[in-house]
């Protein structure tokens, strides 16, 4: 009886861009010191049973205190690999391993796990940086919709994940030879539809301006 164990292999890597609002201001490109980016690892969750997620959450400071300065800062600080134009971002990651064998005829998947990393970043007003009360104010509702629209796309990706464990232990073939293609293939093609799914979520919500996203 022929048993097969493939190594996970990591699906494509989708990176997800949140465009900003459009900045129009001067630029002044200063060297200095680089802002101190901050990670947060939250503790490893496990959706269902084989489905665990790894989340990384990186909080680039915005030291101001105007909301002129935030808006500046926010297209001139180097932000953990989010390019200058875009406010916040969520990169995710999905690797899927199973194993295989024959039975009754068919070749079928025995067992499916799925590892699900997310990287989240997102700006961070510096504590001591704004007193001002009005803006901090804006600055907590712009920030809690940017995460909410980012969250969103996270929530896509582990939706993903469990339709992929799913798919992977539905799937059979008439022989063990080609199993591994074609159980990624299963698994690329929801890969693809992830992507489109994202896509068409931005397009719904103009990146999360028709949820509220406003820089103060
Ligand atoms: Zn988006």
């Amino acid at each position: 009886m022929p048993r097969g164990q493939q190594p996970g292999r990591p699906g494509a890597r989708h990176l997800h861009q949140l465009s900003g609002a459009l900045l129009l201001l001067a630029g002044c490109a200063t060297a200095g010191v680089r802002p101190a980016i901050r990670s947060v690892i939250d503790p490893m969750t496990t959706l269902e049973e084989g489905v665990d997620v790894y989340t990384e959450r990186l909080y680039y400071p915005v030291q101001a205190d105007s909301a002129e300065e935030v808006r500046r800062v926010i297209r001139d600080t180097p932000k953990a690999g989010v390019e200058p134009q875009w406010q916040g971002k969520t990169r995710w990651r999905i690797k899927w391993k199973y194993t295989w064998g024959e039975s009754g005829g068919v070749c079928r998947i025995k067992t499916a796990t799925v590892d699900v990393l997310l990287h989240i970043v997102l700006p961070e007003l510096a504590t001591d940086a704004a007193y001002d009360v009005a803006l901090r104010d804006d600055w907590l509702m712009y920030r809690a919709r940017l995460e909410k629209h980012e969250q969103g796309h996270a929530e896509y990706a582990l939706a993903t994940a469990r339709e992929i464990k799913a798919a992977l232990l539905r799937h059979e073939a008439p022989s063990c030879s080609g199993m591994a293609e074609s159980a990624n293939a299963v698994a690329d093609d929801l890969m693809q539809r992830l992507k489109a799914t994202n896509e068409e979520y931005d397009a719904r919500t103009d990146h999360g301006k028709k949820q509220g996203v406003k820089l103060p």
